[in-house]
């Protein structure tokens, strides 16, 4: 399966930069977009987080909740952004003009890839880890990694959010920051044009 945008990672950057780029779907430069989303959950931080300080989200809402909704709302409201559930990413191998994305049981590829899969130290992803670096805003004792990134830019056509752009850990920063990195990438298929993508009751 070949995508113009692959975002790896379901949990919030990855999640959030997905509904920008869903809701941008009118635009006649995305309407032949294809764009998919590798929603792998189950190492999430949010699986045993509480939010009672995240703007937007209700207070006492479970991260257990976040993860289902943000599935099922995506489905819903941008049924063209394909999730690609159960299945972890092994490698991520740029070829040419193009990346090649291994998981655990399948093969894509994609122009424009998304990792947006947590600050852990346990990342292992071939074709990644000589962008691997100390976590910069986290205590070394937490072991924390990141990506090298100018502006979550890693490479040509490569982005990282999230936790793993070297955020420190807070949903409202996670989740802007994957917003930012899909306006980046309208702005890209925009020809460089600035762009992003509202919706309104007017
Ligand atoms: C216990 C706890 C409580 C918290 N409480 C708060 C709070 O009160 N307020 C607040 O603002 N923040 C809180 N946080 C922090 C918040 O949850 C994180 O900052 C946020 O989830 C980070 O988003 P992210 O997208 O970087 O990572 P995540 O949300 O962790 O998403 C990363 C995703 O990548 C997936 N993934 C990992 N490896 C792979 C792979 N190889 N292939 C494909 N997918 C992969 C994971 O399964 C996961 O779904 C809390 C965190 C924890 C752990």
């Amino acid at each position: 399966m070949a995508y113009d945008a692959l975002i790896i990672g379901g949990g919030v950057a990855g999640f959030s930069c997905a509904q920008i780029l869903g809701s941008a779907q009118a635009k006649p430069f995305v309407t032949d977009k294809k764009i998919a989303i590798i929603a792998h959950q189950k190492a999430s931080m949010l699986q045993d987080a509480v939010f009672y300080n995240a703007y937007g989200v209700a207070s006492g809402k479970l991260g257990s909740e976040l993860l289902e909704e943000s599935k099922t709302s995506l489905a819903e409201h941008y049924p063209q952004i394909e999730q690609i559930e159960h299945e972890k990413v092994v490698s991520v191998v740029s070829q040419g003009n193009r990346f090649v994305i291994q998981t655990n049981k399948n093969t894509y590829e994609s122009t424009i890839v998304v990792i947006a899969v947590n600050s852990s130290h346990s990342f292992q992803i071939e074709g990644l880890m000589e962008y691997v670096m100390p976590h910069g805003k986290s205590l070394p004792q937490k072991n924390r990694i990141q990506l090298k990134n100018e502006d979550q830019r890693v490479a040509t056509n490569l982005y990282v959010a999230g936790t793993l752009a070297g955020h420190r850990s807070q949903l409202s920063i996670a989740a802007g920051s994957g917003a930012a990195v899909a306006t980046d990438i309208l702005t890209l298929w925009n020809n460089g044009i600035e762009t992003h993508s509202h919706d309104s009751i007017r």
